[in-house]
Order: C-alpha cells, then sequence, then structure tokens
C-alpha cells in the first residue's frame, strides 16, 4: 500500500476505509512516520505558529467513588492515601500560578461527592473572581446536565472528559459494571450543548484495546471535532487488576498525536505527563508531532505523589516554579515557546 497516498487522503477526507487505517497505524516504516509528523507539525504551525500553550494543573482530590480498571486512585484501592485541597489550598495554587504566567487553571480531581456542585461553584466563582482574565476547565468526570450548566453558569470555560474509548465493548473490558459507555458519551454532547470548550481523549495501549478500537477512536474524534483531545500512553499501577498490563508505547502515541492533529487540525493537543513518564523526552516529542499544549502540575508538592494514576509518574517534587522553568527548556529544544495566554481553541 501507498502509506504517503494515503496519509495524503487522510489530509483531504479526514477518513481512511479500514484497512487503509490498519496499515497506517500498523506501520513502523521510518519515512512514512516522519511524513505524517511533518504533515502535522505543518497544520499546527500553519495555525498556531510556535506558540505552546500552557495549563497548570491543581490536582485537588483523589478520594474517587468509581472503579476503573485502569486508574490508581479507583475506589478498591485501600493503598491510596487519600487527600482533598482546601478551598485555600487550591487558591494559593492559582495565585502561584497566575504569577508564573499561567492563564487557565485545571481543577482534576476523582469523583468526589464531598464536592458537591455548591462547592465546585464556589471554587469556580473565587478563580474568576480572583483572575477574570483566566480560564477554568473542569475535570471532574460524570455529572448531570444540570450540574454542568451551573458550573458553566459559574464561569467554567472548559471540560475535560477523556471518552477513553469508543467501542462500547471495550469500555466494558475497563470498567465495572455500574459506569456505562452510553453515559460518558451523552456527557460530552451535553457540556458541547451547554457551550464548553469539550476535551475527549483515551489511553494509547489500555488493556484489549485492539486496532480496531483505535479505528472507532479515530473516527470518533474526527466527527466529534474536540476542542481539546488529550492522548497518552496507558501506565499499568501497582494497586490494580491491570498492574502486569504492558505500558502503550512512545511511537503509537507519538503517531496518533500527529493522526489527531490531521483529523482535527485546530485542535488543542497536549504532550500529557503520561508521555514524559514513559520516555524522559516524551513530551519534546510530542510538541514535534503536532501537540501544542503542556500541563504542568502546580500542585501543592507534598500531595503529588498521591495523585497517583499509575506508577512513576514524573515532576513529583519540583516546586512549581521550578517545573515551568524545566519545561520551558523543554519546548524550547523542540523548537517551539510557551506563551502567556489563556490559548483559548481558535473557534471559542
Ligand atoms: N475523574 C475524572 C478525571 C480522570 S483522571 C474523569 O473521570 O474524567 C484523567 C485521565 O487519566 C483519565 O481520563 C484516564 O484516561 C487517565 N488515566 C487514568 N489511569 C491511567 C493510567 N493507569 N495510565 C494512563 N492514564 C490513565
Amino acid at each position: 500500500m501507498d502509506l504517503i497516498g494515503i496519509i495524503d487522503k487522510l489530509k483531504k477526507e479526514r477518513d481512511l476505509s479500514d484497512s487503509e487505517w490498519k496499515a497506517l497505524l500498523e506501520t513502523e516504516d521510518a519515512e512514512v512516520f516522519s511524513y505524517l509528523s511533518s504533515c502535522a507539525r505543518e497544520i499546527r504551525e500553519s495555525i498556531y505558529g510556535k506558540a505552546v500553550f500552557i495549563r497548570g494543573l491543581i490536582e485537588f482530590t483523589n478520594y474517587c467513588k468509581n472503579g476503573c480498571y485502569y486508574c490508581g486512585i479507583n475506589c478498591k484501592n485501600t493503598n491510596a492515601d487519600r487527600y482533598r485541597l482546601t478551598d485555600e489550598q487550591i487558591l494559593a495554587c492559582v495565585r502561584e500560578g497566575y504569577e508564573l504566567g499561567f492563564r487557565t487553571f485545571v481543577l482534576q480531581g476523582g469523583e468526589d461527592p464531598y464536592f458537591t456542585d455548591d462547592k465546585i461553584v464556589s471554587l469556580v466563582r473565587a478563580i474568576k473572581e480572583m483572575h477574570p482574565d483566566c480560564a477554568v476547565t473542569l475535570s471532574i468526570g460524570e455529572k448531570s446536565e444540570e450540574s454542568y450548566r451551573a458550573y458553566f453558569e459559574a464561569g467554567a470555560d472548559r471540560y475535560l472528559l477523556r471518552h477513553e474509548t469508543a467501542s462500547p465493548e471495550h469500555y466494558k473490558k475497563l470498567h465495572p459494571e455500574n459506569l456505562s459507555w452510553d453515559n460518558r458519551m451523552n456527557c460530552l454532547k451535553t457540556l458541547r450543548k451547554i457551550g464548553y470548550q469539550v476535551g475527549c481523549g483515551l489511553m494509547v495501549g489500555s488493556p484489549y484495546q485492539t486496532m480496531d478500537d483505535l479505528i472507532a477512536d479515530l473516527r470518533f474524534i474526527s466527527g466529534f471535532k474536540p476542542d481539546m483531545c488529550g492522548i497518552g500512553p496507558f501506565i499499568p499501577h501497582k494497586d490494580t487488576i491491570f498492574k502486569d498490563e504492558p505500558a502503550g508505547t512512545l511511537q503509537m502515541t507519538l503517531k496518533l498525536l500527529s493522526i489527531i492533529r490531521i483529523l482535527v487540525p485546530d485542535v488543542l493537543l497536549p504532550a500529557t505527563t503520561a508521555l514524559g513518564t514513559i520516555d524522559p523526552t516524551g513530551r519534546e516529542q510530542g510538541l514535534k508531532h503536532g501537540a501544542n499544549v503542556v500541563m504542568p502540575n502546580l500542585s501543592p508538592t507534598n500531595v503529588r505523589e498521591k495523585y497517583s494514576l499509575y506508577d512513576g509518574k514524573i515532576c513529583m517534587d519540583s516546586e512549581s516554579a521550578e517545573c515551568i522553568k524545566c519545561l520551558a527548556a523543554r519546548v524550547a529544544t523542540a523548537g517551539y515557546e510557551i506563551v502567556v495566554d489563556r490559548g483559548d481553541h481558535k473557534n471559542a
């Protein structure tokens, strides 16, 4: 198969036949790989130039009522040392982040019933009052339409909810019975309807993931046209039933980053911490393959270790200021530049 021709077709049509998708996903041909990433870079630079947007990640609770099989903070893990940040601690992270040039804050956590809608609403309001020029992103899982509306009305701008897999059968192999693929997908639609900038995404190489599943993911992403798309390798966590499963690979993650850039040209695409965890230069390489966002950790250093979704997570003990310095240098080696900007989606 002429894989270079297939990549050109992908640029025009944003979809391929099953056999073309398979061939592209399976190839290890260096020339094809380099053409794919150069297409992705060209598209990214034509839209976003050399800018890399930063998002300050605040991991504000590791309590979770869900039992996702892959996740280290799932409710069944009795070894997890649970914590919640206070409002004051969260706002202190925001204040510090603002000084360091962050204009987007991502509040991420497990699905923690302690944080009622009222609590989330007042947190969002407090951040927006403190810094009206900043965007607030929530990543707190599946909620009702009413809850999502309340957060939006309080000022939340964006919502990250990885779809995890576009295949309902695969979803069942990663989640317990009480969690449903339909509900997660409906949440994404609801978020979009309300007016959020919405992010979906998946883990590369999650247990039981097949080529067909990945093709379904890519078709879903191409059709849904998310504003953001979070993809990173699956990495096993020692206290989960997937502890002995292999991690996703650097090569496949980079390939998918490039493909997603081609499918959704203006998407905000992070080079994730998980990518930096499986390879010391993973995030730099991600940026060279079409990613244009990095999400450094602003959480207090004493809780970082506890927000352990997978083993080996990087940046555990460096202070936020050091983190951003180190990251700025990494971004520069990739030929890009961190900007002080909300970094909204082009159509927002
Ligand atoms: N509770 C929120 C936030 C989840 S954590 C929610 O449900 O959306 C954010 C993402 O981390 C998850 O969506 C998942 O894709 C990823 N993740 C969880 N466990 C992981 C692991 N073991 N390896 C890599 N990524 C993981």
